[in-house]
Parts: structure tokens; sequence; C-alpha cells
């Protein structure tokens, strides 16, 4: 019998870490405690990486049907602007820009493509409480409508049931850190306005920010930090559209059909993100100020980075022995991800805030970093989430790189020109169960590659692809053999060149 797997929560996280399974042929069993899909305001920007990633859950195509692409992000002070960004001039991914999607769509999107898959999700089931040994957990789980409950017992459980995870808790991990001071508000519904439709906006005054997103169907995204004073009875839309109206210095007038919400906002992460037979990703794992869009896009990575691992145990392909090594380096490369979001997202929110001297300064920061190229270089990248490197763990050696190949790192989905379909790009060789290897030989014939599938002593064999011809040398700045492993999840694994040739250096 198939091992036994438990999501619990069918957020964006969960749905993504469902269909993942799924994708690989594991049976899932995904739990939620809501009765039915919620509509509320919640996250809207997906960035590139978070696209790579449904784009391998086969959803990306979908996902920009209903979505409204983004292409940069315009910062103001005080009325003046002082930086711009553009995602057009991101390099090495097929996606050089953000969708803007109300993230019920992207559930909704997911829980389709589940349902295609076979999968399915038991609504109104709530889990209430967990213990684990060395082979099984056991979960409690209510059914909601009939108020009964029963015990149901599974090999492995994944926790994706955001930020006040019941799995967490009856797991006995901690969630440290604190709750910002600063109430945000916000507002989706259809704007009259000038403010330009292909970007984000932000403005950055000195009574607080305000951040305009354009989201599918003409509406807008208003986010706000609340005023110190709200009038005694004024709506919370209200609220909002008069913020707004002071903060833009283009007129933003709020149309009827505005869903307004209001809440507070943490910087927390788990103490652990694995203990036995359970795991935790997104909310569940790790809360953030939405400064930088960074939840969901963190999370359905945490869920689809643990997925393709799960699935190899499940399946067979990796033996269970091996799981400790499988998991902990799941693990590590999870907690070095929260780190930089958990950093990056709480810088953003101070620099929204401050007053002053430090307000001069954090302007004149941003007009030079976008003058200087270090906005493109550095800040865009990271923030879209396509710089990914990973500090190598125990045993897995010192990181290397080879023109703009590196180990540990995201592989670059560069267009591969010596394909003879137009197109083609590195992530299209990617397996979502196994890792590939794929060699590099810019003194081969051009326009030749195949695929052989290689039997590695005592393991299940590796598909080998072979790329070819020199057009490599300038898409990936190589100019001798290279071999790369790389895992489901675009990560170069191992990376090996031809020590024999000459070339290209290797640190
Ligand atoms: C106002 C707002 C704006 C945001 N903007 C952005 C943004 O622009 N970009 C971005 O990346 N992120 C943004 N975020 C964050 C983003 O919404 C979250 O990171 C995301 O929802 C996390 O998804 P999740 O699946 O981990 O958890 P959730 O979406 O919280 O889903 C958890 C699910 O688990 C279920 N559940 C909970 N407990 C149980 C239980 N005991 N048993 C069974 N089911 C249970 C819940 O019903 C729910 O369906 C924003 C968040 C808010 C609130």
């Amino acid at each position: 019998m198939s091992p036994r797997v438990l999501i619990v929560g069918a957020g964006p996280v969960g749905l993504a870490a469902a269909v993942s399974l799924r994708l690989q042929g594991v049976p899932v069993t995904v739990v939620d405690k809501a009765a039915s899909p919620h509509t509320h305001p919640k996250a809207v920007v997906l960035w590139p990486r978070a696209l790579e990633v449904f784009d391998g859950l086969g959803v990306a195509d979908r996902l920009e049907t209903e979505g409204h692409p983004l292409t940069g992000q315009h910062y103001h002070s005080n009325g003046t602007r002082v930086a711009s960004l553009t995602f057009r001039r991101l390099r090495h991914t097929k996606y050089r820009y953000a969708l803007a999607i109300p993230q019920h769509t992207t559930e909704r999107v997911l829980r389709e493509r589940l349902s295609a898959l076979g999968g399915s999700i038991r609504t109104h089931t709530e889990l209430t409480g967990l213990r684990q040994d060395a082979d099984t957990v056991t979960t409690t789980l209510a059914d909601l409508d009939t108020g009964t409950t029963r015990e149901e017992t599974y090999d492995w459980v994944i926790g994706a049931d955001g930020v006040h995870s019941s799995v967490r808790s009856a797991t006995g991990i901690g969630f440290e850190g604190h709750t910002y001071e600063q109430t945000f508000l916000l507002s989706d519904g259809p704007c009259d306005t000038g403010l330009a439709t292909d970007s984000a906006h932000y403005f950055m005054t000195d009574t607080g920010v305000l951040v305009m997103v354009p989201l599918p169907d003409k509406q807008w995204r208003a986010f706000i930090s609340a005023p110190r004073e709200i009038p005694e009875g004024e709506a919370l839309v209200d609220t909002v559209a008069r913020v707004v109206s002071q903060r833009s210095p283009v007129p933003v007038r709020f149309l009827d059909g505005h869903a307004a919400g209001r809440f507070r906002i943490h910087r927390k992460a788990a103490e652990r993100v694995w203990q036995g037979r359970v795991f935790l990703v997104g909310d569940a794992a790790h809360a953030h100020s939405p400064a930088g869009a960074q939840g969901i896009n963190t999370g359905v990575e945490d869920a689809t980075s643990l997925a393709w691992r799960l699935g190899g145990i499940c399946r067979g392909s990796v033996p269970t022995a091996d799981s400790e090594r499988v998991f902990t380096q799941w693990s590590d490369e999870r907690h070095q991800v929260v780190e930089n979001v958990l950093r990056d997202t709480d810088l953003q929110t101070r620099l929204w805030g401050v007053r002053g001297f430090r307000r001069r300064l954090r302007d004149a920061a941003l007009y030079g970093a976008e003058r200087t190229g270090l906005l493109d270089r550095v800040v865009i990248p990271r923030q879209t989430q396509i710089v990914q490197r990973f500090s190598p763990g125990p045993g897995q050696g010192r990181p290397k790189a080879v023109g703009v190949l590196r180990s540990h790192a995201r592989l670059p989905n560069v267009e591969i020109p010596t394909d003879a379909s137009a197109g083609t790009r590195l992530h299209d060789f990617l397996s979502p169960t196994e890792p590939v290897a794929i060699e590099f030989d810019p003194a081969g014939t051009p326009g030749h590659h195949t695929k052989v599938r290689h039997a590695a002593a005592g393991g299940a064999g590796l598909d080998v692809v072979s790329l070819s011809g020199p057009a490599l040398r300038s898409a990936l700045g190589i100019s001798r053999r290279v071999t790369c492993v790389v895992r489901p999840d675009g990560i170069v694994a191992e990376l090996t060149p031809d020590t024999a040739g000459k070339g290209a250096g290797t640190t």
C-alpha cells in the first residue's frame, strides 16, 4: 500500500503540495476546516519564481489568463518619484513580469488542477489533535458538519494550516518573533484613477504608506498603514478611500463594490519546519509583513520543494533510510530562505515609515540604487525570488560556478539556441519527480540534443540530456563541457566541469 499523506489546510500552499504530490502519482488526503472557499482580499502578487513553480504544476498558463501582468514598480516619497524598477530587465526566466491575481483565484485554479489529477478536499474537517511515533502519525479530525471526531493514521502530515497552525502547536513547535505595532488596512475594488495600470505604486508619506496595485478586471488593491485617528463610526472602506486620496498625488476615486479588511502583521518563524513525520509549510512556518509580497510566493516553494522529496520516499525511488538526510537538507534550505525573507520584509516595512533625515537618506539610497543599476542587479532578482542560492550542507562540497551555472543555486532558465524547436528553455528538460543530468558541450555539433537513460549503480537511473553547439558559449558563458545534475525544483545539485578542457573558470 502507498504511504498515506495528510495535508492539513487547502490554502494556496496546501493545494500546491497536493498538486505536486498528485503529479507524482502519490495519493493525498487534504482537509480544511472551512466549509467553502474564502473570497477575502489576501495576496495579490505572484513573482516570476512562483510562476515558474506553478508552470511545473501545470497551472501557470491558466493563471496568466486570469491575472494582470505588472512590468514594474514606482516609488514616491512625499509626492516625488524617487525610483522606478522594471521586471523587463530580468534575465534567464520566461517570466519577465509579476502577475497581479487575487489569492482566491489562484486557489480556485489550484483546486481545479487537483481535481483534474484525481484529488479532492474534505471540507469542514478540522485537525484538532496529533501525536506521532517512529512509524506513524495519529491525527484527530473533527467533522464540523456532524460534530463527530475520529482518529486517522497517516505516514506523513504536512501542516499548511496557516499562521495559527494547529499542526504546529500539536507538534509542540514554537513560533517565535513579534507582532508589529502598526495596523494596516486594505481595500480591493474598482477605482477611477489616472495611475498607470502596468505597475504597482508605492507612496511613502510622512503620515504613512499607500500601495496601489492594479488587478484584473479594472480593479485595484489599495493598501495603507492605518492613520493615527479614525473617526468613530467611519466605515472601513471610507477610511481607506479618504487616506488614499490624501497620500496619492494622482486622484483616486473609489467606485462601488469594494471589499475592505484590517490586519496586524508579524515577524515570526517556526523553530523547526520538520519534526519526525510532520512538516510545516507556508504561513504555518513563517509569518511576515506583506511588504515585498513574499508570503504566498515563499509558501508554494516550501511546499513544492518538500513534495518532490517526500514523493520520492513515498514512491520508493528514495530509500526510507535516506529520509533523515533528505529532510535535513530541505529544512536547512527553507531556514535560509525564511531568514532572508524575514530580514528583507522587515527592512522594507521599516523603510516605509522613516521620517526626517532618515527619510532623506532612504530616498537618496533608492535614487542612487536605480541610477547605479543596483535595483536591477540585486534588488529585483531577490524580490522576484529569481536568485536562489543555498549554502551547501555537510558533505555537499564547496559551491562551484561555471559561466552562469552555479551549484546549489537555481538553474538559469536560458533559451536553448541549439534546439530545433524555437522557444525551448532549460527548465523544459526538468522532471517533476527525479533529478536530471544535463551535459553542455559548446564544442559539439550544433543543434543536437538527445535524452537517454543511464542506469546509475544501484539506483533508479538518471535521465541525461545532452545539449551541444557553440551558441552555448554566449547563452551560458561556458567554453568547455559541463555537466549539471538538476533537482525537480530547478536547483543544481551538482556541477562538474570537464577538467580536461579550458576556458570558463570554476570558483
Ligand atoms: C491582507 C493580506 C495581503 C497579503 N498580500 C500578499 C501578497 O501580495 N503576496 C504574498 O505573497 N503574500 C501576501 N499575503 C500573505 C498570504 O496571503 C499568505 O502568505 C498565504 O495565504 C499563506 O498561504 P497558506 O496556504 O500557508 O495559509 P492560508 O492561506 O492561511 O491557508 C490555511 C488553510 O488552512 C485551513 N486551516 C487552518 N487550521 C486548520 C485546521 N486545524 N484543520 C484544517 N484546516 C485548517 C484554513 O481554513 C485555510 O484554508 C497577504 C496576506 C494578507 C492577510
